[in-house]
């Protein structure tokens, strides 16, 4: 059986809001949303992301991970 991409997730909770996720990916689907005056990255376009994992290890805080796509 073919293993499917893993999918990026970003914890809201921890993001500090650097941008280093939105510098690092090489598709323009990660972007900033405010809430409370609190700034932080948010997956917007997740059909999109390939799981190539390169904004994981950039995050500072380790509010990234990879997890498996859901079921559609
Ligand atoms: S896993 Fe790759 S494509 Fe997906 S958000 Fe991270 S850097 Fe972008
Ligand atoms: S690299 Fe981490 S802390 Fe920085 S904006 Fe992205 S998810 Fe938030």
């Amino acid at each position: 059986m073919r293993r499917k991409r893993p999918l990026a997730q970003i914890d809201p909770q921890r993001c500090t809001g650097c941008g280093r996720c939105i510098a690092a990916c090489p598709l323009p689907i990660i972007a900033f949303e405010t809430q409370d005056w609190r700034k932080y990255a948010v997956l917007q376009d997740a059909p999109r992301c390939t799981g190539c994992g390169v904004c994981e290890p950039v995050c500072p805080v380790g509010a990234i991970s990879l997890v498996q796509r859901p079921e559609i």
